[in-house]
């Protein structure tokens, strides 16, 4: 299958014309030996990319194509690759690199490598070229990050499972979310709905926690055992000291009653956030960690390995992402992406049409 040796991409110019879209050609990093060059068929959005074309996380290398929940088709690989065949269907997620020999690399730890380099907007050591996100034609992607995606499960629901998934995934994973545990989900948007059925599909009892009840239906029909609204009085009551892990997905931290989660905490219970809101950020007092000797930490994406059982888990017990399929073109990425910047969406966008964009 013939393909460009350059790739065509979406691209923002800088911050201030973040919603204006160019299709740009642009160079990919030089193939390597572990390399995997992939066909995009589909690619969710991300709040990161909101984040990092809008500035809110400062300063980027522009032009730059973002998008880092990729499903694609393999076209070639490397000649040392061993983990995909071309003509399989495959995906790339939001960690492009890492160094692979350290204690962390080799702990399965990869996404914390001191090393570790982004799908997007990523300076490549050796040749200085920024790397572009899956709002274009191809990726080019080291074996390590690139895996195959089982048959059951959909593109459009495998990608937005490569970011938004794995980051809920992992914390569920490593701080043994499980049958007989309680869990709560913090924010139900394109992370947290995942947080719910990946944590009701391995078992443990799961309670959603927004602000108010509009997506309270919606929970329940993911399979959450219970909602907690914030806004209501008392809405802690009957929960204090009950849950063995909270993972907080909330996109911002404006007026976060940060105390009242922590007191819902049973003994050394953990309060896991991966949301990245803009700001300041939050006040932690310790007189709010010792009444139940609670834990405050975060997670970042996850392992291969973490992807790999994800996606399975998925296939096997048949979870479906909320998936709002688009066309991708100039337009449609503009208009998505202002919608996903005002949380109007239910519960991923997943840019689709890929064929017809780009091979016209
Ligand atoms: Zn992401
Ligand atoms: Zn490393």
């Amino acid at each position: 299958m013939p393909y460009p040796e350059q790739f065509t991409g979406f691209q923002v110019n800088g911050p201030d014309t973040w919603l204006d879209f160019h299709k740009n050609e642009f160079q990919a990093k030089p193939f390597g030996d572990y390399d995997v060059d992939i066909k995009i068929e589909a690619c969710g959005l991300c709040s990161s990319d909101v984040h990092t074309i809008s500035g809110g996380w400062g300063s980027q290398h522009y032009p730059l194509t973002v998008g880092h929940e990729i499903v694609g088709t393999a076209l070639r690989v490397g000649p040392k690759v061993t983990l995909i065949k071309p003509g399989q269907r495959v995906g790339v997620g939001a960690q492009s690199y890492s160094c692979l020999d350290c204690r962390q690399c080799n702990s399965d730890n990869e996404t914390y490598c001191r090393k570790q380099l982004d799908t997007y907007g990523a300076k490549w050591p050796d040749t200085g070229i920024i790397s572009q996100g899956g709002y274009s034609s191809h990726v080019r992607t080291h074996e390590h990050w690139v895996f195959p995606i089982p048959d059951g499960l959909p593109s459009t629901c495998a990608a937005p499972m490569l970011c938004a998934g794995l980051t809920a995934y992992s914390p569920l994973i490593r701080n043994g979310c499980g049958p007989g545990k309680k869990v709560g989900i913090v924010g139900l948007g394109g992370i947290g709905h995942f947080g719910l059925m990946f944590a009701k599909a391995l078992g443990a009892e799961t309670w959603v926690i927004s602000r108010s009840h509009s997506k309270e239906a919606d929970a329940k029909k993911m399979g959450a055992d219970g909602f907690l609204a914030t806004q209501d009085e008392d809405w802690t009551e009957g929960h204090a000291m009950t849950f063995d892990l909270i993972v907080n997905s909330a996109n911002s931290d404006e007026g976060f009653p940060l105390s009242e989660y922590l007191s819902l905490l049973d003994v050394h219970g953990k309060w896991v956030s991966v949301g990245l809101p803009e700001g300041d950020g939050l006040k932690i007092r310790n007189q709010d960690l010792i009444a139940n000797g609670c834990f405050i930490g975060s997670s970042h994406l996850g392992s291969r390995k973490e992807v790999l059982a994800m996606l399975q888990l998925a296939a096997d017990k048949g979870i479906m992402t909320w998936v709002e399929e688009v066309p991708i073109n100039a337009q449609n990425l503009a208009k998505s992406l202002e919608r996903l910047h005002k949380g109007d969406i239910r519960y991923r966008f997943c840019m689709v049409g890929y064929d017809k964009e780009f091979n016209a």
